[in-house]
Parts: C-alpha cells; sequence; structure tokens
C-alpha cells in the first residue's frame, strides 16, 4: 500500500512560491499585480481574534472574499506577502491549497448550531484537516461533510462525503465533483461509519487513491481527481479497503 507523505513546506521568495513536494499552495499573483492568498479553515470556522488578524492584513479598505470552499481570499500588495504569512502562523492560521492535496474541508454548522443536525460535522472537519492538511496527493481532493439529509453541502459532489447518521454513525460517498465541465455525484459505499472509524478509513481510501494513480499513471495524466482512479480500478477496490479497515478498527 502506498504510504502516504505530507509537506507544509514553502518558501514565499517575494516574487513566488516554491515548494519542493509540488502542491499548489494559494498564494498567487493576480492579473492586477495583487496577491492573492486563501486561508486555509476547516468548515469555514474562524475566532474572532483570526478575524481581526485577517482585516488587520488587508487594512481598513482591503477586501476579503469569502469561497465556495469556506476560505477567506485575502487580496494584498506584494510587499506585504511575507508579513502577512507570519500574522497568519502567528494566530494557528495556515494557507490553504489548490492542487495536489487535501483541500480545505466544507462542513455545514452541524450538532449545537443547526437543529436539524444527527451529528458533529465542524469538529469532524477539524479532526480531518489536522490529519491530513499537506497530504501530498496526484491532485485536488475535496471532502464534505453535512449533519444531515438535508445536506446543505452536497457531500455528494466532493471526492469524498459524510453525511451524519444518528447515533454518532456516518454514511460515506466517494467519486464526486462539482465543477468543471462534467460534473457528477459520487456513490454511496458504506453506511454505519463510527466516528473513530473515520480518520482510518479516510486514510485508507487516499492510499488506495494515490495507488491507483500510479497504477494506471500513464492513461490518467498528471491530473487524476478520484473519480478518474474509479474509471480505472473500478469502486470494488475502495469498498474492500474500506471493510478491510472497518474490520479491524474497534466501533465506539
Ligand atoms: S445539512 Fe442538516 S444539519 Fe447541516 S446545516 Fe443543513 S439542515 Fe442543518
Amino acid at each position: 500500500m502506498t504510504e502516504l507523505q505530507q509537506d507544509s513546506n514553502f518558501q514565499w521568495t517575494g516574487e513566488g512560491l516554491e515548494c519542493e513536494s509540488g502542491i499548489h499552495w494559494a498564494i498567487a499573483e493576480q492579473a492586477n499585480g495583487i496577491v492573492a492568498i486563501i486561508v486555509n479553515s476547516p468548515g469555514g470556522i474562524l475566532t474572532g481574534k483570526q478575524v481581526r488578524v485577517l482585516a488587520e492584513i488587508v487594512g481598513e479598505d482591503g477586501v476579503i472574499k469569502n469561497t465556495r470552499r469556506m476560505t477567506s481570499l485575502l487580496l494584498i500588495p506584494k510587499e506585504k506577502v511575507a508579513a502577512a504569512l507570519e500574522q497568519l502562523q502567528a494566530v494557528g492560521l495556515r494557507v490553504a491549497n489548490l492542487h495536489k492535496s487535501v483541500r480545505n474541508i466544507a462542513a455545514c454548522p452541524g450538532k449545537g448550531f443547526s437543529p436539524n443536525s444527527r451529528g458533529d460535522t465542524l469538529e469532524l472537519a477539524k479532526m480531518l484537516d489536522e490529519e491530513f492538511y499537506a497530504t501530498i496527493l496526484p491532485w485536488d481532493f475535496k471532502i464534505g461533510i453535512s449533519g444531515c439529509p438535508r445536506n446543505c453541502t452536497g457531500v455528494q459532489c466532493h471526492d469524498l462525503g459524510l453525511m451524519a447518521e444518528p447515533r454518532g454513525k456516518y454514511s460515506l460517498w466517494i467519486g464526486g465533483t462539482e465543477s468543471g465541465m462534467n460534473p457528477k455525484h459520487g456513490t454511496l459505499v458504506r453506511k454505519g461509519i463510527s466516528r473513530d472509524q473515520v480518520i482510518p478509513v479516510v486514510k485508507r481510501i487516499l492510499e488506495t487513491y494515490t495507488a491507483g494513480a500510479e497504477e494506471f499513471g500513464l492513461e490518467l495524466g498528471s491530473k487524476a481527481r478520484l473519480y478518474h482512479v474509479l474509471e480505472k480500478t473500478g469502486l470494488e477496490r475502495f469498498k474492500q479497503a474500506i471493510e478491510e479497515v472497518l474490520s479491524t478498527t474497534s466501533i465506539k
């Protein structure tokens, strides 16, 4: 099984970004010379202190754009980038990525916020982010979590979607994509996954995805999403991998 590697290191040179592992970190000069930095925030959660720092970075008349992946996009002059990265780090914020890793994790408000929720979403998003941030992958990997079947996060439209069931369990979809010219829904592959099993199951899916992308590398090219790999391997390989993990992890 392919062992997952992580690399959160990159260098801002003053002109651009350098990253040995090839992860595309979300710091990029725009057509007008202004630099956009996208800030990672699983589930779109920021503390008041973090929001204050984002406001300080862009300045009183600056702009912060919320993105569809629940991140904050800051637009600042190039000469302010190095200082901004230090300010972000000081309040526990990290730069999001655009390609070759797990993207910022989308989650609805879930338990404690939404009266309809069947389970936790935001803490799970944070746990998954802590585990898989900066994991080196073949291409984008988007995770979405919904707290009930109203499905405000659209879990079927992600590479991997989790939906809370009653009694602390989750249903799992894989292989969706919401963007591009050919959006598609993922497939429901398992119900009844306990919270403690989510991290090992996601890890095994990422390993199986990475191994499949390596196996069919030439046919898939350099931008293989999970749904591309699934077209080659079939769903059964992933189902078996998931069942293997579930049979060896305890259910609490
Ligand atoms: S998916 Fe359900 S729990 Fe989550 S915000 Fe929508 S209604 Fe609330």
